[in-house]
């Protein structure tokens, strides 16, 4: 960037350099231009009064101490009569002359001619006398391809100064524009202590947040890693146990079933927790968006709830379903899996003879999922903390009651992808209503 930006700098320098030199080049032109018409017309009718007047001019004695002008005397029939440096008899008649022309019609007359030389032009200025001559006075002066033929090695001086200067600004203007981005490249981890100008900040405040995701990601994940290895260490360590004790015949054959039955519970365990683990990276690493469909909350709710029936039946506990069918935008599959987890939790935490009630209702918040247990409740403190993964109120109760602490995790989880907010109520052995609003 900070060599294009010079790049730039140094073009629109080197073209405004460039134009401004034109500009003052025709200028000057214009001026010198004016000054010698001027001279040339004052010197014209200075002779011109004197001839009138009626003095003789000796033109031989006068025309020798010029110079710098010529001066030409032309009769009426455009012969001449007179001229200061060159040979009049080789001089052709001048009566059809732009300036000659002009004066003998309307008293005076002007032309610029380019000599043959191109490097100079040729001013002339002609008067016409009282008794019908024309006077004419001529100044050689170098025309705008001289001129600048003189001054271009000044110009490109003059030039290439001002480039280098401009050039070594540019430099440390793009320095300055480019030191707090690259501050700040450097300063990933402290983008406050970097000084920064204001059009930058908002740049800056979402890189910021950015890199504190990234980090708080990061940490997570490496959480998430550590809970998932200890989480797994624990059944395999219990069938491990187990199992030697079996292989080493230090368990006596009344035994041997209940052995038998508490490995089989431990590998059972292991299965849920990484069939749980696998779907949340699934849902944490899908690589396309799921696919959205009109989804018949209601219906959604019936199916789930059929699939707990019989796990709600050994818990005692009764599953009611009420309200009315709701269509919103949704992946069926998901859906199902939030209700499915919601409900589990439900009749998991409750006691024998409790009670669910799921209902789908619309309020003006939209599409409304409740679902609503008797059960034990959950103490106002951790309520906020039930969607973290592997958290749960009570640890060896979770476990008993064959969970996980990962369904709330992937319930929160697809509630994001959805734009759905999730609501908590509860109180400490009165029960636990989850609230799940589809905007
Ligand atoms: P788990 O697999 O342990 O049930 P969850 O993520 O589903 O994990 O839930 C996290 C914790 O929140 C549970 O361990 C439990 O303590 C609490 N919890 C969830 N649902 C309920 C509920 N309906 N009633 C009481 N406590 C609940």
């Amino acid at each position: 960037m900070k060599k294009k930006i010079n790049l730039y700098f140094s073009l629109v320098t080197a073209a405004a350099i460039l134009a401004t030199l034109l500009l003052s080049l025709f200028v000057s032109y214009d001026v010198i231009e004016n000054q010698v018409t001027e001279e040339i017309r004052s010197y014209a009718y200075m002779i011109r009064n004197i001839y009138n007047s009626g003095d003789m001019i000796d033109w031989e004695g006068f025309g020798a101490s010029q110079e710098d002008v010529r001066i030409t005397v032309v009769e009426k029939d455009g012969s001449v009569i007179y001229d200061n440096l060159a040979d009049r008899e080789m001089m052709d008649n001048h009566g059809q002359r732009k300036e000659i022309v002009e004066a003998l019609g309307s008293g005076e007359g002007f032309a610029v001619r380019n000599s043959d030389t191109l490097s100079e032009n040729l001013f002339y200025y002609a008067v016409k006398t009282n008794d019908g001559k024309v006077i004419r006075v001529a100044k050689q002066t170098s025309n705008i391809l001289g001129l600048f033929g003189r001054i271009i090695p000044v110009l490109i001086g003059v030039a290439a100064l001002l480039f280098i200067a401009c050039a070594v600004i540019a430099r440390k203007i793009t320095d300055r524009l480019v030191s707090p981005i690259v501050d700040v490249s450097h300063h990933m981890d402290d983008i406050e202590s970097v000084e920064i100008y204001d059009e930058l900040r908002p740049f800056m405040e979402t890189i910021r947040k950015q890199h504190e995701d990234i980090l708080r990601n990061a940490t997570m994940r490496q959480d998430f890693t550590a809970n998932v290895t200890h989480e797994l260490k624990t059944p395999l360590t219990s069938i491990s146990g187990y199992a030697e004790l079996m292989e080493n015949k230090l368990v006596d054959e009344d035994n041997i079933v209940n052995f038998a039955s508490a490995i089989h519970k431990n590998a059972d365990r292991l299965l849920t927790l990484i069939n749980d683990i696998i779907r949340l990276s699934e849902l944490d690493y899908m690589q396309t968006e799921p696919e959205f469909d009109d989804v018949d909350l209601f219906s959604a709710v019936q199916s789930s709830v059929r699939l707990l029936e019989l796990n709600a039946a050994s818990h005692d506990v009764t599953v009611r379903t009420g309200g009315s069918a709701q269509i919103i935008h949704a992946n069926k599959q998901m859906l199902e899996e939030l209700i499915y987890n919601l409900c589990d939790n439900a009749i998991r935490y409750n006691k024998p003879g409790g009670t669910v009630e799921v209902t789908v209702y619309r309020d003006r918040r939209g599409a409304v999922l409740s679902v609503k247990d008797d059960g034990i409740g959950i103490p106002k403190e951790h309520q906020t903390r039930i969607f973290e993964r592997f958290y749960r109120v009570d640890k060896s109760r979770s476990k008993e009651r064959g969970g996980t602490g990962l369904g709330l995790a992937i319930v929160k989880h697809i509630a994001q992808v959805h734009g759905a907010s999730l609501e908590v109520i509860s109180e400490p052995g009165a029960g636990t209503q989850i609230i799940v609003i589809f905007r």
